[in-house]
């Protein structure tokens, strides 16, 4: 069964009596060349688990189970799920699970289920890319990587290096907890419904030890939030707001960092974040 063909998915729209929901952020995939680099891009084994979030019709699963030990995939529309169950029929190795991924203990599935290494996949609902990122990567998820298809300006967002204007909260927590990897440029057109913007997608491999040394990861994280909560202000205004500080402790935090008061946000490495984060955690 070809699920990546636009006949398929009228077929099973048509037995099933589905319809998309806009709501859920369903734009299927139509285009195999892009299923593959997904596939290969997260280099999936025969020993390997794969989480799938939002499988569809399983256009993507089905790739991932011919390749994959075990693949669990997680779908929020109950719709979906007796169409699943026929599209997935002939793989052995397949676990559908009917809930929301932002309710979902992860690492729980995959203390009880995995075998081998865990690679999570996904062409993303857009409308909760970031909530799902910020979820995976806030309760550090053991999984190898993350390979997911997003929005292209949230990608652009994620991959952003200091002094780009899409440099902001998102690239820091993004590139602290992984390496980051462009996959695939995604034209919308390769999509059924075609949404309204392009895709990327981005291999996020999880790193063994964070991009930098933290005394206080908490700490480092409110001084990243304060810094582009006001990101037109200097540092010296705008981290006033890490827990209420002085402007003498930021001062001389900055001081001890040796950064430059004058500073934004959008400036800085993720080193110097780690630089003010421990000084200022030393003046609390
Ligand atoms: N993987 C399929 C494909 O590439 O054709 C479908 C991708 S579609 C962009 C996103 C999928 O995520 C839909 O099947 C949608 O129902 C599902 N979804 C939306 N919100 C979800 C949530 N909170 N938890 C799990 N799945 C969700």
């Amino acid at each position: 069964m070809k699920l990546y063909q636009q006949s398929t998915i009228r077929e099973i729209k048509e037995k099933y009596g589905f319809k998309f929901s806009k709501n859920l952020g369903q734009n299927f995939l139509t285009d195999k060349n892009i299923i593959d680099k997904i596939i290969e891009g997260t280099q999936i084994t025969h020993k390997d688990t794969v989480i799938e979030i939002g499988p569809g019709i399983g256009v993507i699963t089905a790739e991932a189970a011919e390749k994959a030990k075990k693949v669990i995939a997680v779908e929020i529309d109950k719709t979906l799920i007796p169409i699943l169950d026929y599209t997935l029929k002939d793989f052995g190795n397949v676990k559908i699970i009917n809930e929301d991924v932002l309710k979902l203990d992860i690492n729980k599935i995959i203390e009880g289920e995995h075998q081998g290494d865990v690679k999570i996949i996904g062409n993303l609902p857009y409308y909760i890319t970031t909530p799902i990122i910020m979820k995976l990567l806030e309760e550090d998820v053991k999984a190898e990587s993350i390979t997911i298809m997003m929005q292209k300006e949230v990608a652009d967002r994620i991959k952003a290096s200091p002094g780009n204007k899409a440099y902001g909260a998102l690239s820091v927590a993004v590139q602290y907890h992984c390496l980051v990897e462009k996959i695939a440029d995604v034209p919308k057109s390769v999509f059924v419904p075609q949404p309204n913007v392009d895709s990327v997608v981005l291999k996020l491999k999880i790193r063994e030890e964070k991009a930098v040394e933290v005394q206080n990861k908490k700490l480092f994280f409110e001084c990243v939030r304060a810094g582009f909560g006001q990101r037109r202000k200097t540092l010296l205004n705008s981290l006033q707001t890490v827990q209420g500080i002085s402007k003498d402790i930021v001062s001389s935090s900055l001081k001890a960092a040796g950064i430059e008061p004058g500073r934004r946000a959008e400036t800085l490495s993720l080193e110097e974040f780690g630089k003010i984060s421990n000084e200022v955690g030393k003046r609390l």
